[in-house]
């Protein structure tokens, strides 16, 4: 910011991984934000673990966060071994890296990687309102007012949408939004209460997925001997909130993977996490107007299964953040960080709901897919890593330049 100039402010509506992290972005770039988060403070974050892909993590270092710091609590997986409905071993799949910097894709209880950001987005003084849900928002000629739930109103010369999948920032830019769309796949997962026999346990980092006799189901051996697990039941509709006790999603999970390892690990789980429903989003066609810009799932949610939505709201950041850096007007850099993203972010959706759609094949097509696809696998792999466009992606550094 050059000398005397008025800091421009901020509001980022989300403080999970898209807010945090644009909001360190906009740090750098000489905006003053603050995250308002519907949630209280401490509140369970949704969901079990997540792992996040190299790319994600260069996109720490390019916000000048270090990975080791962030990351501190979880661990390299730099590998999946994926195994057909009979056990049989189809594909090792690498994730990318490690790098020789020691850049590492890298498995983190979700909890964990959302506090760690938080921590980061405090520590370079970003404020973080808890329990503020955003309603509306109004953008204006030199202004834009966002009302929450509370009553409270805030204005700033940009609003950025971190608010994920459900974004009512989204809906304010265009009522005729898509909807999030679903995939025909149930999420649930969990971590054994402590560490599991060595019969059934992988070496500490190494993950493992199968697509099982009726279920897909993925598990990792985590440091301390435990057992990391998720599994994607197919169902032809959503499940309604309070349709699932815990006893009796318990009990659903155990008949569906009877006979299976899977079976052991969730029996050694004190508690079974989900189900929540699996969804992407179809193309959004408005990520901004003049004040307003998405970022993350709000703008481009894509299927777990390809591992990237962190990664990918991590990179939003650094783009969003770079942009408005190098632009000195609004309008030009929210639109370059659009003409950046868009193209990129939609390949990883395409190819996140290719992956889903092997997860939800009947007997017939299952036993296809464990024909066929070792020897796909074998000649994507003689051309090079399929996935380097994914992985070794660059970004600009916005931190110390
Ligand atoms: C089961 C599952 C497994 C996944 N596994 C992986 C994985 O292995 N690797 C990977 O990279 N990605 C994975 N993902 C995707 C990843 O979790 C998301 O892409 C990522 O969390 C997106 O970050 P975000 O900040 O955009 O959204 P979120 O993390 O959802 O954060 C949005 C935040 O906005 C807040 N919010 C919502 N509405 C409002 C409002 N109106 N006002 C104020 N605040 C609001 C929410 O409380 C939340 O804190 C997985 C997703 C699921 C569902």
């Amino acid at each position: 910011m050059t000398r005397g100039a008025v800091a421009r402010r901020a509001i980022v509506v989300g403080g999970g991984i898209a807010g945090t992290a644009t909001a360190v972005a906009l740090r750098h770039a000489g905006f003053v934000p603050v995250i308002y988060e519907a949630h209280p403070r401490g509140a369970d974050e949704r969901g079990v673990f997540l792992t996040l892909a190299v790319n994600g993590v260069n996109a720490l270092r390019a916000l000048g966060m270090d990975p080791a710091r962030v990351l501190e609590r979880g661990f390299a997986t730099p590998a999946i071994a994926l195994h057909g409905a009979n056990g049989q071993l189809l594909a090792e799949l690498p994730l990318g890296g490690p790098f020789p910097d020691g850049t590492a894709t890298t498995t983190i209880r979700r909890a964990d990687l959302y506090s760690a950001l938080r921590a980061e987005a405090e520590a370079a003084e970003v404020p973080i309102v808890y329990g503020a849900r955003l309603t509306s928002v109004v953008t204006g000629a030199s202004e834009v007012t966002a009302r929450f739930e509370d009553g409270r109103t805030v204005s700033a010369d940009l609003l950025v949408g971190a608010d994920g999948l459900h974004s009512r920032t989204r809906e304010a830019l265009d009522p005729d939004a898509p909807a999030p769309h679903y995939l025909g796949l149930l999420n649930t997962g969990g971590f054994t209460a402590g560490p599991v026999s060595s019969r059934l346990a992988p070496p500490p980092g190494a993950m493992r997925m199968a697509f099982g006799r009726r279920a897909f189901f993925g598990w990792v051996g985590a440091p301390d001997g435990s057992v990391w697990w998720f599994a994607n039941p197919p169902r032809k509709r959503p499940a309604e909130a309070g349709e699932f006790t815990a006893e009796s999603w318990r009990a659903h999970l155990l008949d569906l993977f009877a006979g299976e390892e899977a079976a052991e690990f969730i029996g050694a789980s004190d508690e079974v996490v989900g189900p929540w429903n699996t969804r992407d989003l179809r193309r959004v066609r408005t990520w901004r107007n003049s004040r307003v810009v998405l970022v993350g799932d709000a703008a481009h949610a894509v299927a777990p299964s390809s591992g990237q939505g962190a990664s990918m709201a991590l990179e939003d950041a650094v783009v969003l953040g770079h942009s408005l850096r190098q632009r000195g007007e609004l309008g030009a850099a929210l639109a370059e960080y659009e003409a950046v993203r868009r193209p990129r972010v939609e390949k990883v959706v395409a190819y996140g709901r290719r992956s889903s759609s092997g997860k939800v094949l009947g007997p017939v097509g299952a036993a296809m897919r464990d024909a066929v696809l070792p020897m796909v696998m074998r000649r994507l792999h003689r051309k090079g890593d399929p996935q380097a466009w994914i992985f070794e992606h660059r970004l600009p550094a916005l931190a110390g330049s």
